[in-house]
């Protein structure tokens, strides 16, 4: 073991009981339609579920319940979120990765993978890219190598910042990479990182012992499952958790985000994650493990999952990646996820390659769907959602414990409607293309009916501002 997990996790309890999950799961077996209402009241007052009511919605599968479930979703999502998706776009710093996770196509023993780290002038290349696409939030990626540590990131969070071109920034940096000691975390929160995801991948203790070979550090389960405890000790605000589908029963991993959710609300002052991801295995170059896997999801099983996380921690963001094509994304969209990305290109210089399509000599795997941002945007839009680039939140220290607070009270709409709105004008005025132009302001309209009169008028004025050339405005 290494020294320095050696020293974090030797006090951690593991609170993953596979034995008592299981147990859940078998009890919850034909459940009562009267008793799965009494959990839906429930969810449907944004009451975090325990694991024994979640183990009985993932045993639903009577097609009349299912669906009283996805329509309960579907309006626990509007009342807390609203009807805005925020926008976001993944940025691969560097491939070298000294694990070999079975299904991963940067895995070190993966001999097909060009490695390649971003020098810092390449990266503001990438940036600059991204950004004359119109995003505003990026989400940088890298595997697990001592190139990679906190001082390397941090230079590449401040470097993301720094870079800008006219009206376009990365205004929230997140970060998506291996578990770090406290001291390390320190220094990305220095740098003003955002949120903090580490996926879990399989929270089955065996499977995780058998997809991550022992003498990796990755090997190290409890490590890497206290790894946002050492964040949030750290003094990271938000902290962002996953489970990869299809390494092991989906109806596990469920219980396991759930499990996750609660152990950080009670070790944190009930601060849980702010978002949990649940994405699905993807193919990668040479990685056969990623086309023949017994436990593959179903997209019939994965609407399910979206829809129980959203019942089961109604006030928590949810991420659903471009690693979905577009029909999935659409239909899965409004049954519980605040947030995508779009326009995404997952290799390490990705975005300077573009016209290339998919490299998978360079690519972790394979996305699902490869549109444009503009395009996202506008199918989004077509689906009756407002699409948002807004990070006031962290800015204005709605994170964390207040953050909390107000989407629980779902107070959110008071901000986010309007910096929604606001963000999303820029991107219009600055970015889309004309047709993009059209459905947009369309759906800006209709958003602008939702409010009471006085509101609107003030949201219309600020827009006023925007049109005038003003920008990075937010309540
Ligand atoms: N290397 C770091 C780590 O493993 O924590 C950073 C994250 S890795 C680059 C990002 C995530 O991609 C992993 O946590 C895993 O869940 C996911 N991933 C790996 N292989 C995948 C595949 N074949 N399809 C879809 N997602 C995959
Ligand atoms: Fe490396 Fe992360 Fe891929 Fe595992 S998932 S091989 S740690 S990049």
């Amino acid at each position: 073991m290494f020294e320095d997990e050696k020293n974090c996790i030797d006090d951690g309890k593991d609170f993953i009981n596979d034995e008592k999950i299981w147990e859940q799961i078998n009890a919850a077996k034909n459940p009562n339609p009267s008793e799965i209402r009494e959990i839906l009241k429930k969810s449907a007052k944004k009451i975090r579920l325990e694991p024994e009511e979640t183990a009985k919605l993932i045993q639903v599968e009577d097609k009349e319940l299912l669906e009283e479930m996805f329509a309960l979703a579907r309006k626990i999502k509007e009342e807390v979120y609203g009807n805005r998706i925020v926008f976001f776009a993944p940025i691969y710093i560097g491939n070298k990765c000294e694990n070999n996770c079975v299904y991963c196509g940067f895995r070190n023993n993966n001999n097909s993978i060009v490695r390649k780290t971003l020098t810092m002038d390449e990266l503001r290349e990438e940036v600059r890219i991204v950004e004359k696409e119109g995003h505003k939030r990026a989400i940088l990626v890298y595997g697990e190598h001592p190139d990679y540590d906190a001082n390397f990131m941090a230079e590449t969070i401040k470097t993301v910042y720094d870079t800008k071109t006219d009206n376009g920034e990365i205004r929230r940096v997140n970060i998506n990479a291996a578990p770090l000691n406290v001291e390390g975390y320190k220094k990305l929160n220095e740098v003003g990182i955002g949120t903090f995801q580490i996926f879990q991948e399989t929270y089955h203790h065996e499977t995780y012992k058998k997809l991550h070979p022992k003498g990796d550090r990755k090997s190290n389960y409890k490590w890497r499952l206290y790894g946002l405890d050492r964040a949030l000790e750290a003094g990271i605000d938000d902290v962002g958790i996953g489970a990869l589908f299809g390494l092991y029963d989906w109806r596990f991993e469920v219980m396991g985000l759930l499990y996750h959710t609660i152990h950080l609300e009670e070790t944190f002052a009930g601060v849980g994650p702010h978002t949990i991801s649940f994405p699905r295995i993807e193919p990668a170059i040479d990685s056969p493990f990623t086309l023949s896997h017994k436990y593959k999801v179903s997209d019939e099983d994965f609407k399910k999952i979206v829809a129980i996380i959203r019942l089961s921690v109604p006030y928590t963001g949810m991420i659903l990646t471009a690693r979905e094509n577009p029909k999935v994304r659409e239909e899965v969209l409004p049954l519980g996820v605040s947030q995508i990305d779009a326009g995404s290109r997952i290799g390490v210089g990705g975005y300077k390659q573009f016209e290339k399509g998919y490299v998978p000599e360079k690519e972790q795997f394979q996305l699902g769907d490869m549109r444009s941002l503009d395009e996202a945007i506008r199918a989004v839009c077509a689906q009756g959602c407002i699409p948002s680039f807004c990070t006031a939140g962290y800015r204005s220290a709605r994170t964390g414990e207040h953050f909390m607070g107000i989407a629980k009270k779902s107070l959110v709409h008071n901000y986010c409607m309007p910096n929604a709105i606001f963000t999303f004008k820029e991107y219009l005025l600055d970015y889309a293309s004309e047709e993009t132009k059209k459905v947009g302001e369309e759906a800006i309209k209709k958003a602008l009916n939702q409010f009471e009169p006085e509101k609107r008028e003030f949201i219309e004025d600020k827009l006023k501002l925007i049109e005038s050339g003003q920008r990075d405005i937010y309540v």
